[in-house]
């Protein structure tokens, strides 16, 4: 069997999803799962929606309910089925009473999160219905067990496969194509959960994972990994073929086509990853494959914004012993976790996400290092198998930045030979990412 993710645009508008109906006919033989995101921007106007003031809440409420009716009237017209109007109306009703509420907390959050891929699934498991292929809703609350982290939960792997192949292996037996809710999941307790924005990619690698997939496919709205976020550089071109290390350094620093824990599972079960393009599905998208190593190269450039830089300084750490290992365990213990690390004599420096959890961590720090957390920085990563051998590349690098007089605040050359990350200016990101592509990617 195989797995399919759409994406958010991928099941935005009555042609797209026939367009999946098609690519699920033609892949009926391999017995495809599919898995779905919400409509494209649900989850943005359901995050408004809970913050919203009385005068905005009407407003989005209408935009959410007009991108569901709207479709699938696109899709039906006069013919829309009765369930599919019931099951979409009474999740709006859902909706308004929770994102109604004032002072939700994160659990009554992904509550009210959840239902932007509950309504998806349910008109895509209809639209494959419609078109002759037996198929079925299935909820990934029923699938995919969590630890309590809501917002953000992580899976836990020996429940989750148990359950999944519970409810899925009897629907492919019959011959059913289940549509499963991406980005969702639920406590052992059965309360829902969500895996972090833009998780739906990790929900296909993890039902992947716990079916032992033969692929996992991932159809998005661009032909595949490319050597730069086409969105800035407009000459970026698809990447044919990547390995899974490169994979999971640019998903990890900053490419929004695989969210960043996608690869982790298909990495553990070795299963191949196809990046593919709902609107052309022509193209033939990028393979992420094992066994696929290059010889030096610097495969793309990836980027992100807005994120903390801290750095620690401290006479102690000088020829001390477990001084790092002090500091690590700070952050672990208020759940951060860390990109980058530069370490001096008397210096650390550390890259974060965000802040999150990260002023209890700064406090408890500050007892034993100085500590200056500075915003406004960005990472700029250059990603690919054997990228430190590549003759002269650091001077090849700083050669390009210092023609644009952009200045490097922090430098990480990953002792694994495949990513070189530079933290620079937020301000600069797009410029140096450029920059770094038009001098240094063949394409
Ligand atoms: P989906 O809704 O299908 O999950 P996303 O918006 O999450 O789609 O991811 C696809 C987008 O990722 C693309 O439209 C593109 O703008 C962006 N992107 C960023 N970096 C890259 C990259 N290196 N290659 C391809 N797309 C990228
Ligand atoms: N709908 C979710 C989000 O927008 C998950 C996803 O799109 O992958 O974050
Ligand atoms: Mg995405």
């Amino acid at each position: 069997m195989i797995v399919a993710k759409f994406g958010g645009k991928s099941v935005a508008n009555a042609s797209n999803i026939k367009t999946i109906c098609r690519i699920t006919k033609q892949e009926i033989k391999k017995h495809p799962v599919i898995v779905v995101s919400a409509v494209s921007q649900v989850t943005n106007m359901l995050l408004a929606l809970a913050v919203a003031d009385s005068n905005d809440f009407n407003n989005i409420f209408r935009q959410i309910e007009n991108a569901h009716f709207n479709l699938i009237s696109d899709l039906w017209g006069k013919k829309t089925p009765e369930n599919v109007k019931m099951y979409i109306a009474s999740s709006l009703d859902s909706i308004k009473t929770i994102a109604g509420k004032i002072d939700k907390t994160k659990a009554e959050m992904d509550r009210l999160l959840m239902h932007g891929e509950m309504m998806s699934s349910y008109i895509v498991a209809c639209a494959l219905s419609l078109s002759g292929i037996k198929s079925e809703q299935v909820s990934a609350m029923d699938l995919i067990v969590t630890d309590e982290e809501f917002g953000s939960a992580e899976f836990i792997p020996q429940l989750t496969v148990k359950k999944t192949k519970k409810t899925i292996e009897p629907l492919l037996k019959k011959g059913i194509v289940p549509v499963i809710t991406g980005f969702i999941g639920a406590t052992e307790k059965g309360e829902p959960t969500t895996i972090g924005r833009g998780g739906s990619d990790y929900s296909a690698s993890i039902i992947g994972y716990s079916l032992g997939a033969k692929e996992i496919q991932i159809w998005t709205d661009v032909d595949g990994l490319f050597t730069a976020d086409p969105r800035i550089v407009q000459t970026a071109k698809p990447l044919s073929e990547v390995s899974f290390k490169e994979a999971s350094e640019l998903a990890a620093f900053g490419a929004k086509v695989l969210h960043s824990r996608t690869m982790r599972p298909a990495i553990k079960a070795n299963i191949p990853v196809k990046i593919l393009n709902t609107l052309n599905p022509k193209s033939p998208g990028t393979k992420i494959k094992v066994d696929t190593s290059f010889s030096s190269r610097i495969a793309a450039i990836t980027s992100k914004k807005k994120i903390v830089l801290i750095n620690l300084y401290s006479t102690e750490m000088l020829l001390s012993k477990g001084f790092l290992a002090r500091i690590f365990a700070v952050f672990e213990k208020n759940n951060i976790s860390i990109d980058l690390v530069s370490v001096s004599e008397v210096s650390v420096s550390v890259t974060l996400d965000n802040d999150e959890n990260l002023n209890n961590a700064l406090a408890v720090l500050s007892k034993f290092t100085s500590v200056a957390k500075i915003s406004d920085f960005g990472i700029v990563s250059l990603v690919g198998e054997g990228i430190v051998k590549i003759p002269h590349v650091m001077k090849k690098i700083f050669t390009i930045l210092d023609k644009q007089k952009i200045f490097v605040k922090m430098i990480s050359l990953g002792a694994t030979d495949i990513n070189i990350s530079l933290v620079i200016e937020s301000s600069k990101v797009e410029k140096t990412v450029r920059s770094l592509h038009d001098g240094l990617i063949k394409l």
